[in-house]
């Protein structure tokens, strides 16, 4: 690594890859900072033991980061590539009618974000779900579309960054196979049918120079006077982990820096470096309001749906139905899970029917072995051991909506914690699960919300993280300014889902990637 670069960015998710690929195609000397590991294919976690190992500490440099928080959970990706490994590859704009919210700069608006929307599209070859070759839809797909029509409603294919077709070198150089659905799109992609940044917006900044260094956690940012000509020093910690994961500090110089390490990881390095190293004093009072979870509502579905929905194969997530009101936007999804979350989760509800027959085929078993039955073989029960299960006829949904961004984040022992209550959202979380049941009674289900949200938790899970470090076109409302560049802190810019300054109702990484697209078109110029 050189003592200084052009432009450090921290982070390698959508905002992060995107500002190194078009400012290193500009001729910026970049370096890319990335606490977490390079994932190759055939990395990523499959069996047991390397799920197990797939959470995020920093021993294990796993891909999912799961935080537990008062009364939202998140749940974020860690790795070169960020979310976009372990996302569900949905690709969507978002309704023009959430930049109408004055919390939005007036120069961010739909059809000014609509071309850097096109630029992202074209980059993630996102479009709606071809089958691979002698396939058909997904079964999850099939039972969402028929679930909606059941509810007198219309569901789509949405814009997935899924390739389908025969094994091909990408536009990068890199092979891609087409999609297997296998359903494991949350714990990686072991072909490479997922477009990950990793595929396409990474190797493109490397090839024009970029430096990425994987296994880099950012502590502190510290302005060096004058920043017009000095910039910036990142200070960072480097996991080795083949010294076991022993690390050592260092530091870096930035002309510019842009910080992209998610919602809740900028917030927490801005929030570090003003109040813990007091590096940054002059930041905005905004910096951690406005924490939205997108609205999300996962892990509620339906059971006993009248047909197999097998939600453990085929990509994720492929389709959605509008059930917007007049007071709040909402979208619902179709959701699958990789096989292993399934069996989890297959073994810790207790099913009956599964023991009362695991009981009958090991009385025939027997019986057979002591040769006191000559009945057919006993494999005839086999197929009953796994009848009884809950997630085969399981459809998961994703809910989103507009919720009222009302979290604030906060240092806790020196750690990002959020304060966030429903609240204020409760009228739209009751319409989204009003559209639920409705989904439900359309595929002859039975609704069951989320083990979270129940009582005595009231608690929501998120995949979603926005907000912290929001935009606005005054320093005290907001941290960033429409071209993400932090209030009293020139050439140190925030590019990611910490911007955001509402909840969205869609899948975010398409606005993060418009967004990022907009600001590093503005730093070139
Ligand atoms: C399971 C799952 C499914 C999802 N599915 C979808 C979907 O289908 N469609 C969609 O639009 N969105 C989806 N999302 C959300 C999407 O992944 C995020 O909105 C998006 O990745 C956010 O982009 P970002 O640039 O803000 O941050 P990220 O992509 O999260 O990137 C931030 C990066 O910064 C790194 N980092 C954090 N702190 C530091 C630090 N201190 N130093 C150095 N590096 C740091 C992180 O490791 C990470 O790689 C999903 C998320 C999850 C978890
Ligand atoms: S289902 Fe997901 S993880 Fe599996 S091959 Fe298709 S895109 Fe990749």
């Amino acid at each position: 690594m050189k003592e200084r670069y052009d432009v450090v960015i921290i982070g390698s998710g959508f905002g992060g890859a995107i500002n190194a690929c078009r400012l290193a195609q500009a001729g910026r000397s970049v370096c890319v900072l990335e606490r977490g590991k390079r994932w190759g294919r055939k990395d990523f976690p499959r069996t047991t033991g390397q799920v197990a190992r797939a959470f995020w500490n920093e021993r294990d440099h796993g891909l999912l980061d799961y935080r537990a928080f008062n009364k939202i959970d998140v749940i974020q990706a860690s790795g070169v590539g960020g979310g976009s490994l372990v996302y569900f590859n949905v690709h969507l704009r978002t309704p023009p009618e959430i930049f109408e919210n004055p919390r939005w700069p007036q120069g961010v608006r739909r059809e000014v974000l609509d071309p850097f929307y096109d630029m992202a599209k074209e980059m993630l070859e996102a479009v709606p779900l071809t089958p691979p070759h002698e396939m058909d839809l997904p079964n999850h797909t099939q039972s969402f579309l028929s679930a909606a029509q059941g509810a007198g409603r219309k569901a789509e294919l949405v814009d997935i960054c899924v390739y389908t077709g025969p094994e091909k070198v990408n536009r990068q150089g890199l092979v891609q196979e087409g999609c297997v659905y296998c359903g494991n799109c949350m714990l990686g992609c072991h072909v490479h049918a997922k477009n990950t940044l990793d595929l396409n917006y990474l190797p493109l900044a490397e090839q024009n120079g970029a430096e990425v260094y994987p296994l880099h956690l950012v502590e502190k940012i510290e302005p060096l006077e004058p920043v017009e000509q000095q910039g910036y020093r990142v200070t960072f910690r480097h996991f080795d982990a083949e010294r076991g994961g022993a690390f050592e500090a260092g530091a870096v110089i930035g002309h510019k820096v842009i910080i992209s390490a998610g919602a809740l990881g900028s917030t927490e390095v801005l929030l570090r470096s003003r109040d813990v190293h007091r590096t940054l004093t002059r930041l905005s009072p905004a910096l951690g309001q406005r924490f939205s979870g997108n609205g999300d509502f996962l892990l509620a579905g339906t059971f006993e749906s009248n047909r197999e929905v097998d939600p453990g194969s085929g990509p994720s997530i492929t389709a959605m139905v509008d059930y917007s009101t007049s007071r709040n936007k909402i979208f619902i999804q179709d959701l699958g899970f990789p096989d292993p979350f399934l069996w989890y989760l297959e073994s810790a509800l207790p099913v009956p029917n599964r023991l009362k027959n695991l009981k009958l085929f090991f009385e025939k078993y027997i019986m057979r072995t002591l040769g006191l039955s000559h009945a057919s073989a006993f494999t005839d029960g086999a197929d009953k051991l796994f009848q009884g299960g809950v997630t085969p006829r399981w459809l998961p949904y994703l809910g989103m909506g507009t919720d009222a961004a009302d979290g604030q984040m906060q240092l806790s022992d020196g750690n990002i914690d959020i304060n966030w209550n429903s609240r204020r959202s409760k009228e739209m979380f009751d319409e989204m699960e009003q559209a639920l049941k409705e989904l439900s009674a359309g595929i002859g289900g039975k609704y069951k919300t989320s083990l979270l949200w129940g009582w005595p938790l009231k608690k929501l899970l998120t995949a979603h993280p926005l907000g912290g470090c929001t935009m606005s076109d005054d320093s005290q409302q907001g941290v960033v300014n429409e071209y993400g560049e932090v209030w009293n802190y020139p050439n140190l810019y925030v590019s990611d889902g910490s911007i955001i300054p509402t909840a969205l109702s869609v899948n975010p990484s398409a606005t993060i990637s418009a967004l990022s697209e907009r600001i590093a078109a503005h730093l070139i110029k």
